[in-house]
């Protein structure tokens, strides 16, 4: 029975552009992360797509109402996406809807916007190993991750100063082979809404078929759905009990 709605969002331009790209991801990275999703939840999930080519991006009204949890990649467009579109995305968020962000989403407008500061970083594309740091043992987010830590033999390098506001909790620290440092998984709340920045899926590695990587973006579909009617406007009225 299906108790998790996630909508996943893809520019999907990499992948119709980049020969290199469409040989690891032929059908769009949006459908591999689904795959991933549906490995591990099977019927308890149900999994829709959006892009950026489509009407209002594929984000509706009505989609983003039927939305628990949307994942975000974005890269190469993300002064594409339109400001109205990013406002209502912003308001699901404060009212519940769980995201999980990732890779270059760091500099999505709404990531940017929920953030509140410019999410700039440094970053390097040499293909470098990265070995990520579990700063959480025990996290829901880590469960099934087995070890200190885990690594990726290619990747593009993220490093510190990543400009982001504290993270509530910081749950993935990388080391990158060429010396630097990033904090990859960390988790924030605005409002009512949880979000989960997670580093890894650059488009020229196989990043989305690492079976680390596919655990943790279905523990963190879990994670990131709002508990659900824990903000009701009725729970603040307080009757007087002099009447
Ligand atoms: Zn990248």
């Amino acid at each position: 029975m299906t108790s998790l709605r996630v909508t996943i969002w893809n520019e999907f331009l990499h992948e119709n552009s980049n020969e290199g790209v469409r040989a690891i991801y032929p059908d769009g990275i949006h459908t591999v992360i689904g795959q991933a999703l549906k490995e591990h939840l099977g019927e308890q999930v149900q999994v829709r797509h959006a892009t950026l080519v489509e009407p209002e991006h594929g984000l509706t009204d009505k989609v983003l109402t039927e939305t628990d949890v949307m994942f975000w990649w974005g890269h190469m467009a993300h002064d594409q996406v339109r400001d109205e579109i990013v406002d209502k995305l912003h308001r699901r968020v404060l009212s519940g809807m769980g995201l999980v962000v990732l890779h270059s989403g760091h500099y999505a407008k709404i990531f940017r916007r929920l953030m509140g500061t410019e999410c700039m970083l440094r970053w390097r594309e040499a293909g470098e190993k990265e070995r990520l740091w579990i700063t959480a043992p025990g996290h829901p987010i880590l469960t099934g991750i087995d070890g200190d830590y885990f690594e990726l033999p290619q990747a593009e390098m993220y490093g510190e100063h990543f400009d982001i506001p504290e993270p509530d909790e910081l749950i993935l620290m990388s080391w990158f082979a060429g010396g630097e440092v990033f904090r990859s998984g960390c988790t924030f709340r605005r409002g009512q809404g949880k979000i989960f920045y997670f580093r890894p899926g650059h488009e020229t590695y196989p990043i989305y078929f690492d079976p680390n990587i596919r655990r943790i973006l279905a523990n963190a579909a879990c994670w990131a759905k709002s508990s659900g009617g824990n903000y009701q406007l009725d729970a603040r009225h307080i009757p007087n009990p002099i009447a």
